[in-house]
């Protein structure tokens, strides 16, 4: 070999061994950045963990706040708030009725119309619209105007079929916010959440905005009651089945209610039911405990909402914020590596991923998770590999089953201060014979992310029965209830005329 050809053999040599060294460098590089995704992937699944020891302290302290909250005003972050509901619709009512539900997405007017027997439940023209966004942070002329037009479009459209003894129509006015009561047909304003922010309302009766803004428009209607969401479904679940005794909503935002004996709402002492017995709203978005397990995630998620320092519980385990929190992780992996590709500004918005898309990712079973690539793409975050499609499915289900277990456990809290969580309750001194007696107890479920959401569904399902324990298990009935609150609420007005 020449002198030439043996420099041009070393030269390729070196040429050949530098761009494998630049394709070793660029694999370990792109190895360590997979590395780094995979430890953020394994530290929200530590940060999210819910073995059911640690479920089973967040049922102990939902039970513990309960009793606070009923003992004294502002003894608990949970208000358990009074609704002045003490009989529940037994299915015997009659007549014609309306719904308006202001949710926390959704607003929805219906009627029902009642035969005097269970049966007889005839549910007509429900009406769901989005809330217009502008709406949220309006005035409180504004936002009730809007109702009331909508309200007086629904009747317009019925004719006079319903109305046709002129009596005046009876409207349930469901409110899915914090309310005070001080009758079952007025309350004000506690605070906003949700994203509302119409500061003049606090502290205004709701009702009366409602029944000044349909007198406005010369409608002829009566709100004879202002309703929680809850506690309308805990009416419907309650009209079909007696043995409902409490009701969870999970959708924008998530509370409960349950049927509680009058004598142990201690802060109330003096009131007196026919029933001895009065439905409690918790407003259990609001609960906290240092059980909870809780990310950085979170805690950036609520220094940067509306209203922070507030409904912690709520922004675990609702519709209006797994979205967000499934974002912040996604965020945080494209901001430690490239592997989602160029920077998307998307990305960085607040609630630019939605908890229904959370949803279709996570339940993508298209075989290269084409949904999951449709919604990042959505989201600014094209091709993605395979390989990281699967890591976003991974970061879904983390969150989505810390929410539905942490639901459960909220359930399950509730079960334990009412004594049907199979241990008597944290009370003592009942006897072991009623101990032993488990009554059969139905909860009413409703809300959009319960009734689309199939696998928040079954974690949620999967837990209360870990916590709970086979057997008695067998005695709790999850029940869905879908537009529970707004038909529920018609019927409670209804119980009130009868
Ligand atoms: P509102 O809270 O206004 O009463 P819903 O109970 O219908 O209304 O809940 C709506 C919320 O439910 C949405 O904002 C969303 O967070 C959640 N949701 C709706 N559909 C889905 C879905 N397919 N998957 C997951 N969450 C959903
Ligand atoms: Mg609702």
């Amino acid at each position: 070999m020449g002198k030439v050809a043996v420099a041009f053999a070393a030269a390729a040599v070196v040429a050949a061994c530098s761009v494998a060294a630049v394709m070793v460098r660029r694999r370990v590089k792109s190895r360590r950045k997979w590395r780094s995704v995979v430890e953020i992937l394994k530290e929200l699944e530590e940060g999210c963990d819910t073995p059911v020891g640690r479920l089973r302290q967040v049922v102990d302290a939902m039970a513990v706040e309960m009793h606070a909250g009923l003992a004294s005003e502002g003894g608990s972050k949970l208000k358990m708030l009074l609704t002045f509901v003490h009989e529940l619709p037994k299915g015997t009512e009659k007549g014609t009725y309306y719904a308006l539900h202001l949710g926390g997405t959704y607003f929805r007017i219906l009627r029902v119309h009642l035969g005097g027997e269970r049966s007889y439940l005839d549910v007509q023209d429900v009406e769901r619209h989005p809330i217009p966004s502008h709406l949220m942070n309006s005035t409180s002329e504004v936002l009730f105007n809007f109702l009331a037009f909508s309200m007086e479009r629904f009747i317009e459209k019925e004719g006079n079929e319903s109305n046709s003894q002129g009596v005046k129509r009876e409207l349930a006015f469901t409110f899915s916010f914090p309310v005070k009561h001080s009758s079952i047909s007025s309350g004000v304003l506690i605070k906003w959440t949700k994203g509302f922010e119409i500061s003049e309302m606090v502290g205004k009766d709701i009702a009366e905005c409602l029944q000044v803004a349909l007198n406005r428009r010369g409608l002829d209607m009566h709100v004879a009651a202002l309703v929680n969401d809850t506690v309308g479904a805990l009416s419907l679940g309650y009209y079909h089945d007696p043995d409902t005794v409490v009701a969870v909503v999970f959708g924008t935002g998530s509370n409960a209610c349950y049927l509680e004996r009058i004598d142990a709402i201690i802060k109330s002492q003096g009131l007196l039911t026919t029933s001895g017995s009065m439905v409690v709203n918790m407003e259990w978005g609001n609960f906290w405990s240092s059980h909870l397990p809780r990310t950085s995630y979170d805690i950036d998620l609520d220094a940067e909402s509306s209203n922070s320092n507030d409904m912690g519980f709520e922004k675990m385990i609702s519709g209006m914020y797994l979205g967000d929190i499934v974002r912040r992780v996604i965020l945080r992996m494209s901001q430690e590596s490239d592997i989602f590709g160029p920077s998307s500004s998307l990305l960085s918005e607040p609630y630019a991923l939605r908890t229904n898309s959370v949803s279709a990712m996570h339940e993508d079973d298209t075989p290269d998770l084409q949904e999951v690539a449709r919604i990042l793409k959505d989201l600014g975050v094209s091709e993605v590999p395979l390989k990281v499609r699967k890591l976003v499915v991974k970061v879904c289900d983390v969150v989505t089953r810390r929410a539905g277990r942490l639901a459960a456990a909220g359930i399950a809290g509730i079960l334990k201060k009412i004594g049907r969580d199979g241990s008597g309750g944290i009370t003592s001194g009942r006897s072991r014979s009623e101990i032993q007696m488990q009554k059969r107890t139905v909860v009413a479920v409703e809300g959009g992310l319960y009734m689309n959401y199939s696998m928040f569904r079954e974690y949620m399902e999967e837990a209360l029965v870990e916590i709970l324990g086979e057997e008695v298990s067998q005695y709790v009935v999850v029940k869905a209830m879908e537009d529970g609150s707004s038909i529920g609420s018609a019927l409670l007005v209804a119980s009130l005329q009868s």
